[in-house]
């Protein structure tokens, strides 16, 4: 979109610096962080108010172009790419936390706030925000309710769906809605709120929430372990006295990796599985469940059982972690999968998974939450002829978390990437409402065309 004429109707309500439309500022925006995923634009729209992101889509919805909302571009899916020569609709400069309300647990914010920023401004109140994706300190929090995000916290917290509580929305027509509010129960007509969140920005516009808070736990500890095999990991993990914060897998090639990206060496960095274990909680309760949690993992053969409470040592572990998404792109990874299964049945994907790897003589890598059963699969290009193979490959993984009870996307959403598989996924009447929903809301598809599914 370079048409000059509609420019100039955007140019009479939004300032210079709320338009881009320099060749060399735009790149940035034609990708998320999807490898091998470029769209073109040729304009972006960075409104500082819901009131001009409103004026922006009445304009859009009476000449009919096509926009693509997007926060920080960290997706996973392509939903943030424009593909059709979209205008890109920024929500970058709306990044204030509105509120944090003390009394009700609550903070209200602009969607272009990083998510990490509202635990960090609600932590004077001894309040923090639980959802925790690897990415907090560079997404938004429009872009993870818009995706439904997850984290390494949801064994215990649940996903971002869990924490909205209220939205304000532009529909694609420029009428503005408000759903819900500060309080926790509301049986007051559909779910509006549910319908907007995980809705990958092709049903309106996010432009405020209210998130819910949870008082800050007074302390917290990791236990890195390392296994020679999944199997006793998995028991262990499944064997656990108490409920943890979080419940991590890697597999030996994925910390590898973070090892080399950050330059830093974990312990036992050889060792087929690590689990990366969080408790929450007392200190007097935590101490006391430790040395529990110990017992179990050396009686399933752990190799050693590393205990992290103090903040730097917790924080290189969670670093390490954190950058095996990005560690593993630096290494050629040219897909990167978040399926989700019953987490039982994490032990069979992951051996069924061995045979996909040697049917189509392809390096894997494995990482993920065995807390939720949210597993991230990561293919690695090593040839060129990967390429061609590719979606035989995706649709033979997809295929094996579905047998195993599961679903295509825990936590990324469908976006571009994973639109030809979602038939595979879905009933045909649950995509036909999808679709009969879309029509009704955004009846010219001018709201991220093309996401999610066909028309
Ligand atoms: C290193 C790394 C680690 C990651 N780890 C995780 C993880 O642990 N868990 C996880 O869930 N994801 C993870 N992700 C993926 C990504 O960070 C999330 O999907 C995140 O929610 C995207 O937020 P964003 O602001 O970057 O959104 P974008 O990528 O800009 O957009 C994502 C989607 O949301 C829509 N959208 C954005 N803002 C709005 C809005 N205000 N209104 C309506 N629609 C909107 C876009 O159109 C698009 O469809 C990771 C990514 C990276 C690079």
């Amino acid at each position: 979109m370079d048409n000059p004429q509609i420019i100039s109707t955007f140019r009479k309500f939004l300032e210079r610096d709320e338009i881009i439309t320099d060749r060399e500022l735009l790149e940035k925006y034609c990708e998320d962080e999807t490898p091998n995923l470029k769209g073109s634009t040729g304009l972006v729209l960075k409104p500082k108010s819901a009131q001009k992101v409103a004026q922006i889509m009445q304009v859009a919805f009476q000449k009919k172009i096509p926009v693509v909302p997007r926060g920080a571009g960290t997706g996973l899916a392509g939903g943030a790419v424009p593909i059709q020569n979209e205008v890109v609709l920024s929500l970058e400069n709306m990044n204030k936390i509105l509120e944090i309300d003390k009394r009700n647990w609550m903070a209200v914010v602009e969607p272009g706030v990083i998510t990490q920023e509202i635990s960090n401004q609600a932590k004077i109140y001894g309040l923090f925000y639980p959802p925790d994706p690897a990415s907090l300190d560079i997404c938004t929090i429009g872009g993870n309710i818009a995706t439904g995000a997850g984290g390494a916290r949801t064994v215990k917290y649940g996903t971002t769906k869990n924490y909205i509580y209220g939205l304000t929305v532009v529909l694609p027509d420029g009428t503005m809605i408000k759903t819900g509010g500060k309080f926790l129960k509301n049986s007051t007509g559909y779910n509006l709120t549910g319908l907007f969140v995980n809705s990958e920005g092709t049903l309106g516009i996010i432009t405020e929430a209210i998130v819910r808070l949870m008082p800050l736990p007074t302390f917290s500890v990791d236990l890195l372990i390392p296994y020679t095999n999944m199997d006793d990991a998995v028991e262990t993990a499944f064997n656990l006295p108490v409920l943890p914060t979080a419940l991590e897998f890697m597999e030996r090639e994925a910390i590898q990796s973070a090892e080399r990206f950050l330059n830093k060496d974990l312990p036992f960095g050889d060792a087929e599985i690590h689990l990366l274990i969080e408790f929450d909680g007392e200190k007097e309760y935590l101490d006391s469940i430790i040395e529990k949690v110990g017992e179990v993992a050396l009686k399933h053969n752990a190799i050693d059982v590393m205990v992290a409470d103090t903040k730097p040592t917790r924080g290189r572990i969670w670093e390490a972690r954190r950058n095996i998404s990005r560690a593993l792109k630096s290494e050629g990874k040219i897909a990167s999968q978040d399926v989700v299964v019953p987490r039982s049945n994490i032990p069979e994907f992951i051996e069924k998974l061995n045979r996909i790897k040697q049917k189509y003589g392809v390096k894997i890598v494995c990482f993920g939450h065995l807390g939720d059963g949210n597993i991230h699969v990561n293919i690695i290009k090593e040839s060129e002829d990967i390429k061609e193979r590719l979606s035989l490959i995706l649709r033979d993984i997809y295929k094996l978390a579905l047998s195993l009870s599961g679903m295509i996307s825990g936590e990324h959403g469908i976006g571009l990437v994973k639109k030809p598989y979602i038939e595979m996924a879905l009933p045909s009447g649950n995509i036909n409402l999808m679709r009969k929903i879309k029509k009704a809301i955004d009846p010219d598809n001018i709201l991220n065309p093309g996401k999610i599914f066909n028309l």
